[in-house]
């Protein structure tokens, strides 16, 4: 993985190493498409999974039930095995029309071109600023995916006694990390009338005896350098104090689309996704999109697309497992290679 970029023309550029993005570039050598590159930001390959030191992962592509770390672990030596480059510290600023990306790396700012490009770049939680909770900014409030990478990846925790908000798949993630942590969450706050995801979420918030508070919602964050307490608000409007040294927000996943959003790619105003035709190919076709990135929408989806955390109301969420993720670079990756040779209608 020294120097891929020997080069700065590829058939195929891929953004993005984590499951769908290295799957993608897997494909497209498996069918022969040499001139392929996958520029990663971060300055290890594997996407999210990287830092969820939780399983299940693999089951689909490996057939064995793996933790986040484990399965990043074997999609990068998968990709080494096959002589992927993969581009480290390698972030992507800009997309033009022609396939010409704009890249900052560590020896400089440069322009490459692809005739191809994937866009394979996630998604991520609502942070507190998006979700509008008023209060003080203190200390000691993150995402899921935070507290994860601290805890994983530079063995930190950021507080000890944290209120968790939300009860979708995720916060179950929360948990088991908050157990493995040795932080004792003094609450899990839900504001609708029951969990999001009815199980595991009640049966882990017995478990790890959490208090499972529902039809509550956050009114105010309080402490001066780090959180203190929080004011919740239940459905009769009685407010309380709650002393916590956190506030963990998990879930409401957005995708990690604002490169699209200021490129001239057109973007579904429902989901913030790159709009898609069945081929996964955006309105320009050189870009194509895959994995978390790309959420569900009811027109038009991607065909290998099929989203599976549901909400209360079985309303599609936005993010699917790793596993699906994998799969949709897979048969993307189809499509960009028929493509490449003149087959895709
Ligand atoms: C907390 C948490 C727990 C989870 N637990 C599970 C689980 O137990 N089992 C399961 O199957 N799934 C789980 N998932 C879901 C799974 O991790 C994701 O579905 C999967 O990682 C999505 O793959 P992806 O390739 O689409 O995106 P990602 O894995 O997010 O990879 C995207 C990559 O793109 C890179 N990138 C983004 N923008 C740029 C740019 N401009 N330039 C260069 N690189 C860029 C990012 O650095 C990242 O490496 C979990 C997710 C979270 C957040």
């Amino acid at each position: 993985m020294t120097d891929p970029l020997k080069d700065k023309s590829y058939d195929v550029a891929i953004i993005g190493a984590g499951p769908a993005g290295l799957a993608a570039a897997l494909e497209l050598k498996k069918t022969g498409i040499e001139r392929v590159i996958v520029l990663e930001r971060e300055s290890e390959a594997g996407g999210i999974p990287r830092h969820c030191g939780h399983p299940p992962f693999g089951i689909r592509e490996y057939k064995r039930v793996l933790t986040g770390p484990s399965y990043a672990k074997k999609l990068v030596e998968t990709a080494q095995k096959n002589q992927i480059d993969i581009a480290l510290k390698h972030t992507v600023t800009k997309l033009e029309p022609q396939g010409v990306l704009t890249v900052v790396a560590p020896e400089g700012t440069f322009k490459l071109t692809a005739k191809r490009v994937l866009l394979a770049t996630g998604t991520r939680e609502t942070p507190r600023s998006a979700r509008l909770v008023s209060g003080d900014r203190a200390l000691g409030i993150c995402n899921t995916g935070t507290l994860q990478s601290m805890f994983y990846l530079q063995k930190m925790v950021p507080f000890h006694r944290p209120v968790i908000i939300g009860t979708e798949i995720v916060s179950f993630s929360a948990l088991s990390t908050c157990k493995k942590a040795g932080i004792h969450p003094v609450a899990m706050v839900e504001e609708k009338s029951r969990p999001t995801v009815r199980w595991p979420i009640y049966y882990a918030a017995n478990f790890y005896k959490v208090p499972l508070l529902v039809s509550t919602q956050i009114e105010k964050i309080i402490g001066d350098d780090r959180v203190t307490a929080v004011l919740l608000k239940d459905k009769n409007g009685n407010i309380r104090e709650l002393a916590c040294d956190g506030i963990l927000f998990t879930g409401q996943f957005t995708p990690e689309s604002t490169l699209a959003r200021i490129s001239h790619l057109k973007l579904d105003d429902a989901t913030d996704s790159p709009i898609i035709d069945q081929f996964g190919r955006c309105s320009d076709p050189t870009y194509y999109s895959a994995g978390n990135v790309q959420q569900y929408h009811a027109a038009g989806g991607h065909s290998a697309h099929v989203p599976i955390y549901y909400t209360a109301g079985n309303l599609p969420q936005p993010v699917d497992v790793a596993g699906q993720c994998w799969q949709e670079g897979c048969v993307t990756a189809g499509w960009i290679a028929k493509d490449l040779s003149g087959k895709l209608p």
